[in-house]
């Protein structure tokens, strides 16, 4: 077959540095990490990394990859009934013993469907299907099509699992239902999530360089796990809890080896809120020289608005220019207040007068709507403060995005907004911010993400029935569910009374 006509047919041949293909007859356990998200969002995963190497680092087992495919492959696919293989060896999924999903987000979610089909297996009959990744933390609406589920991180689980591997299926599945983190549908009642501690055992020191160029073109250095704060909305300081800081004697060992074995010419830290970590200036001044005399740059992500940062920020600008991107998600005082994450404004518009006599272009502010409780007033004392901001001079890149309710967190009863108040706070601020660069939020995406983070046994019913197909379409979701004999709109906003779909993930 010739990839040459495809899309960066690249992210479809294997072959990249640090990539490894076992001989797969010496092999007894045989794993296929199934990634349904392209090569360009995961190809350098850092999560996929740590599942590579915990599984290829043993003898016993091997562990190949396959990632959803670009458009244009999938058509050809499709049409010409050929399946989706491995990347490492070019192997069928029916030929592994265990497919191992990452389901990282829920936008993965939808495409799970697609992929069994891509991968050529049946519902019915696959190898034994096992997913792990955030979007577990309600794994309701799929249950029904996984044999079991890894709840939080999966770095030592896998080795547990693959401890006790064996060919009689019901054999396996009853024994990996007595680790800790492991869910077995039809055995397991709940299922704690599980955590790790941070060893430097477990680091991918010699992570997989794609083959093309992935959206987060830099390789991602891990320095802290879980988050200090207690954002009310926040799914992801939940699943990835408790706190775990490394040490800055390893992060400075992590950088420097990272960058000896695989030539990267950026770096990012990595964590959920990077300006907490609290080393993070020592680290910073410390890898400064190495980065400079190897012309590397470096990106920290996840800033706070506050002192500390701008210290960092400053830091690094001798090395490279820095996007700036803060998330206050409101600056309604009682909002902030509500969602537990306040931002003052005085001292936001302190950093940014900073970075503007820095000699800073422009900074990014992550915006929420539909917060619970957010009124009239709300937006437009957000409105005031982006305005006020704007007058510093920096340009301003304001992003919106919907409030979805989250299992697990203290909002996980609140309702997304109907779409009349989306479409009338949004409308707001297209009006009222003409001068500031506005990115609007997808709306018919965020009911579909909201149906999924909410949702029980029905949305795997439209996930099946779609397969993939309109995925996407809200008005395709709303006739699959009227199919039903439910109202998408009230489905999505319901009351969950004395149980929560959820309630098998005890986080
Ligand atoms: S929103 Fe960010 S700062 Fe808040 S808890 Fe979540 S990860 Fe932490």
């Amino acid at each position: 077959m010739k990839l040459l006509k495809f899309q960066k047919p690249a992210q479809y041949v294997g072959g990249e540095f640090f990539s490894i293909t076992k001989n797969w007859q010496e092999i007894p356990k045989k794993v296929l990490l199934v990634v349904p998200t392209t090569y360009e969002i995961s190809g350098n995963s850092l999560g996929i990394n740590f599942l590579y190497k915990a599984i290829n680092s043993r003898k016993d087992s091997l562990c190949e990859r396959v990632y959803f495919p670009l458009e244009d492959y999938k058509k050809y696919l499709f049409e010409t009934k050929k399946v989706l293989t491995s990347l490492e060896s070019h192997r069928r999924a029916d030929e592994f013993d265990i497919l191992l999903f990452s389901l990282s987000s829920r936008y993965a979610v939808l495409n799970i469907f697609e992929m069994f089909e891509l991968l050529g297996i049946s519902c019915e009959k696959k190898p034994v299907c096992i997913a792990g990744g955030v979007a577990t933390m309600n794994f309701a609406p799929f249950e029904n099509f996984f044999d079991a589920f890894v709840v939080g991180d999966g770095e030592e689980v896998v080795g547990e699992i693959l401890d006790i591997f064996s060919q009689n299926r019901e054999n396996f599945l009853s024994e990996i239902s007595k680790i800790e983190g492991v869910y077995v549908k039809g055995i397991s009642k709940k299922v704690k999530k599980r955590f790790s501690p941070l060893k430097t055992e477990y680091y991918p020191l010699t992570p997989i360089i794609p083959n093309i160029r992935t959206f987060q073109n830099r390789l991602d250095i891990e320095i802290m796990r879980g988050c200090p704060n207690n954002c009310a909305f926040c799914e992801a300081r939940k699943f990835y809890s408790p706190l775990r800081i490394r040490k800055p004697d390893e992060v400075v060992w992590l950088v420097e080896e990272s960058i000896k074995n695989t030539g990267w010419e950026g770096i990012s830290f990595l964590s959920l809120s990077t300006s907490q970590y609290p080393y993070l200036i020592e680290v910073v001044s410390r890898i400064l020289p190495l980065l400079k005399r190897k012309a590397i740059s470096l990106q920290i992500p996840s800033l706070r608005p506050d002192i500390k940062s701008l210290e960092c920020i400053l830091k690094i600008l001798e090395l490279n220019q820095v996007n700036i991107t803060f998330a206050p998600e409101t600056f309604s005082k009682r909002l902030q207040k509500k969602i537990s994450k306040e931002t003052s404004f005085e001292e936001f518009e302190n950093v940014l007068k900073e970075l503007k006599k820095a000699g800073f272009p422009d900074a990014k502010i992550y915006l929420l709507i539909g917060l619970p409780g957010e009124e009239e007033d709300d937006i437009a004392e957000t409105i005031k403060a982006v305005k006020e901001l704007s007058k510093i001079g920096l340009k301003l890149k304001i992003s919106l995005s919907i409030f979805v309710p989250a299992p697990h967190t203290p909002f996980q009863d609140e309702k997304i907004f109907p779409v009349d108040r989306l479409e009338a706070h949004i409308e707001k601020f297209k009006t009222l911010m003409k001068r500031v660069a506005l990115k609007l939020p997808d709306i018919s995406y965020a009911l579909i993400e909201s149906a999924i983070t909410t949702g029980d046994e029905n949305v795997g019913k439209i996930l099946l029935n779609l397969k993939g197909r309109d995925i996407f379409s809200v008005d395709r979701w709303r006739e699959e569910f009227s199919k039903l004999g439910i109202d998408f709109d009230e489905y999505i906003r319901r009351d969950f009374v004395g149980y929560y779909p959820w309630s098998k993930v005890i986080v």
